[in-house]
Order: C-alpha cells, then structure tokens, then sequence
C-alpha cells in the first residue's frame, strides 16, 4: 500500500490555475493513473472547455465547493457518486482497488444504498454477494480484503481524501 499515492485537492483549477476562495463551486476529478488515483479541480469555466471524450475517460467526477466555515471537513455521501464508483471499482483487478470496492461497499451498506444478499465463503474469505436496490439482477461480488483493522483505517483515510467524503 506505501506505494499508492492519491494527489490531495488543491484548492486550485488544473488548468487555468486559479485559486477557489469559500463559497465557490468547482468541478473535481478522478483519474486512474498508473500511478494510482490522481485528483484534478477544475474552475466551472476551465471545465466546461475539458472535452466529453476527455470526461468519459475519467473515473469519476462531481461538483464541489470550498465549505463554510464551521461546516463538516468532508462532504456527505452522494449516492449517486458511490454507486458510480462502485461499479468501476468492481470491474477492477488491482489490489488496492479492491480495498477500496470493500470499504465503499461497507459504506453504501450502511446506507442501505446496497441489498445484501448472502454471503459465500471462499478460500478462508467472505464474499458478499449484493445487489442496488430495485437491480435484483445484477449481482456483485465483493471479497473482504486480507487486512487488519489498522490498514483498513489508512485505506479509509485515503479515501475519504480523494473523494472528499465523509467515510
Ligand atoms: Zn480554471
């Protein structure tokens, strides 16, 4: 994991390089890198001149703003954004990847964002077996990554940075 690094929100447009002040809005990104998760602002006017095939190509992307003061560090779940997500994640084979996919997974349950359906055990693991609500068809599989509960907080922390989520 020492190896995988996520760029932090830098409170400043990829592009144009203009700084966002409290209570602007901007656009941020997610991109897979080889490097990892790279995380890239945009000012709304830079954004609207990125591509669609540009965008298409992102992992992830939504709307965020510099908070008030005295507002919580990190904005909510947006389920919208999670469900997103998730499924990118699901489709990845990469070890870090997965952390994340069961994290998020942890997460969007608690939110009952997610049906669990059973869970199957397999080579000393667990495998969830879910599915959203209303898509009792497409059924996901979600294996509990080996770590113990300290990497699973540093997993946590990471992510919640890159999606500027409360976790
Ligand atoms: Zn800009």
């Amino acid at each position: 994991m020492d190896d995988y690094k996520i760029s932090r929100t830098t409170r400043t447009c990829a592009k144009c390089e203009a700084a966002f002040s409290r209570g602007d809005s901007f656009f941020s990104t997610v991109m897979d890198t080889t490097e990892g998760f790279q995380r890239m602002d945009f000012c709304p006017k830079c954004w609207e001149a990125v591509a669609d095939d540009e965008k298409k190509k992102l992992f992830s992307f939504w709307k965020a703003g510099i908070r008030p003061k005295g507002a919580p560090k990190h904005r909510k779940l947006d389920m919208e954004t999670a469900k997103e997500f998730f499924i990118r994640l699901h489709g990845s084979a990469d070890a870090d990847k997965k952390n994340f996919l069961y994290l998020l997974t942890l997460l969007i349950l608690r939110k009952r964002g997610l049906v669990h359906k059973t869970t199957i055990r397999e080579d000393g693991g667990e495998v969830l077996v879910l599915h959203f609500p209303k898509e009792e068809d497409t059924l996901y599989y979600v294996k509990s990554p080996p770590l113990d509960e300290a990497a699973l907080e540093a997993v946590k922390a990471d992510f919640s940075e890159l999606l500027d989520m409360e976790l």
